[in-house]
This record gives structure tokens, C-alpha cells and sequence, in this order.
């Protein structure tokens, strides 16, 4: 069983981004291996991240919700 909180080990926690991403990212990998997902947690910030994956991609939104420095991110991200 893969949970949602073992997606926080590589990344950060806290916040709404970095909430919805762990769920997100870690629903996929469920998905793409067929691993037993835990309970759904953060349904809300999940969907919203769905929706920048289509908008921005998912390697700039995965990015911002577990990059430490933000700030950083976001110029690196500009700069594309
Ligand atoms: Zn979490």
C-alpha cells in the first residue's frame, strides 16, 4: 500500500500545492503500478492539480508543490 504521506519523504508538506500534488502523483503511481492506494486524502487540492497538469504540465506543477524554495520555481519556470 502506497499512502500519500511517503510522497511527502521526497518533497515538502503543508499548503494546498504541495497537498494536492502528493495526492495526485501518488494516485498515478498507484495507477501506472497497480499498487493498493490508501484512503483518499485531500480530494479538493487533487482535482485542482489535475487541472494545472492540463494547464501547465505535470513536470512544472510537480515542481512547484515540492520545490523548497518557491521562489526559485517560479523564476525557473518563467524562464521556460
Ligand atoms: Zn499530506
Amino acid at each position: 500500500m502506497l499512502p500519500h504521506e511517503v510522497m511527502h519523504l521526497i518533497g515538502i508538506g503543508g499548503g494546498a500545492l504541495s497537498e494536492g500534488v502528493a495526492e495526485r502523483r501518488t494516485r498515478q503511481i498507484c495507477k501506472k503500478y497497480n499498487i493498493q492506494c490508501a484512503p483518499v486524502l485531500h480530494s479538493k487540492e487533487s482535482k485542482l492539480i489535475r487541472l494545472m497538469d492540463q494547464l501547465v504540465g505535470e513536470d512544472i506543477v510537480t515542481e512547484m508543490g515540492f520545490n523548497r524554495n518557491r521562489n526559485s520555481s517560479l523564476t525557473s519556470i518563467s524562464g521556460r
